[in-house]
């Protein structure tokens, strides 16, 4: 599809098959520069069952591809996470939360306080089951504090590898094959926006655009009032190992703005109670797809609800424009590239 578009098309293979037995790869669609000096870059299912979104954003834009500076390249990076896309899962083949895997130099190890506290009740060593979550869930959240709670939960650990939430003992097949195209392929760059679509994050339907603390003033005053710091205490969480560090690592001489665009679906706890459930599935079931542990985690990342899905389509073909804008336009005071 992206070849019939006038562009190309680069698939990185990875080493786990789908549930018919099939390959998985990470697709890739480029357009425009071949040796770009600006380039957006739209990415989506990194955490895999939240893929759905993301594809009909993408597909939109195949269906209209933007007007391109003849210096500027528009790449699309399909399924992060092939695995857990075709497996209806948040985490990959090794029940790996991709977005906490991107370590660099740091230990892939130990797990918050407050982590080690709920595991228990986080990770059952047994199949799904009906076992008062909202009950037990809400007492935790009186003793422990929502915010601590939310942080210790989902800021992500490397202690507990069947657990939710875990970023892996290394770097994974996945990102290390991604890490060395983006490394190849961009290095001619001087500016890249990379808008990475993610949902299960704010209100219904609405998007919130998670940014570096760092970036969070100038990134505000470009693109407005939905952009928010993902420190501990905003409407996300800190995240450690988050994928936006592996292009200033790869890029050093590059100005990187990097936004997750997360669109909300349902309540936090329901969204939580998915994710247990699918992972006692996964790991203490028969992880097969006709479970329905499976499809309501895919409904709580993707609801089957037609006014939702228009409002995604809508905000991701206006963050791509204006991201197009921004990557077009000259420095100016207000903002400078940020070469960190
Ligand atoms: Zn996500």
């Amino acid at each position: 599809m992206a070849e019939k578009t006038g562009g190309r098309l680069e698939s990185l293979v990875i080493d786990a098959k789908g549930p018919g037995n099939e390959d998985l790869s990470i697709d890739i669609g480029w357009f425009g520069a071949e040796n770009p000096r600006r380039a957006l870059l739209v990415s989506s299912g990194i955490h895999g069952v939240e893929c759905f979104a993301g594809s009909a954003i993408q597909l939109q834009l195949l269906d209209n591809i933007p007007q391109l500076s003849s210096n500027c390249a528009l790449v699309l990076v399909h399924a992060l996470n092939p695995f857990g896309m075709a497996w209806l899962r948040r985490f990959n083949e090794n029940n790996v939360d991709l977005n906490r895997n991107f370590l660099g130099d740091e230990n892939y190890a130990g797990a918050p306080e407050a982590y080690a506290k709920v595991d228990p009740f986080l990770n059952p060593r047994s199949g799904p089951s009906s076992d008062f979550f909202l009950l037990k869930a809400t007492w935790l959240v009186l003793r422990y504090g929502y915010t601590t709670l939310k942080q210790g939960v989902a800021g992500g650990q490397y202690e507990y590898p069947r657990g939710l939430f875990f970023g892996g003992k290394h770097l994974e097949q996945g990102p290390e094959k991604y890490q060395s195209f983006v490394g190849q392929r961009l290095s001619s760059v001087e500016r890249i926006v990379v808008v990475d679509i993610h949902t299960g994050l704010g209100r219904s339907g609405e998007d919130t655009l998670l940014v570096e603390p760092e970036q969070y003033a100038q990134l505000r005053a470009i693109f407005g009032a939905r952009v928010a710091p993902a420190v501990e205490g905003g409407p996300a969480y800190r995240v450690s190992g988050a994928m936006g560090r592996l292009f200033t690592r790869v890029l050093p001489k590059a100005g990187t703005w990097f936004l997750a665009q997360e669109f909300g679906t349902y309540p936090p706890l329901k969204i939580l109670h998915a994710l247990r459930e699918e992972n006692r599935w996964h790991h203490y079931g028969a992880g097969t797809l006709d479970h329905p542990a499976k499809r309501r985690l895919k409904e709580v990342f993707g609801p089957d609800d037609e006014r939702w899905r228009r409002a995604v389509l809508e905000r991701g073909g206006a963050l791509v424009k204006q991201a197009l804008e921004f990557l077009g336009s000259s420095p100016s005071e207000s903002w400078k590239d940020n070469k960190s």
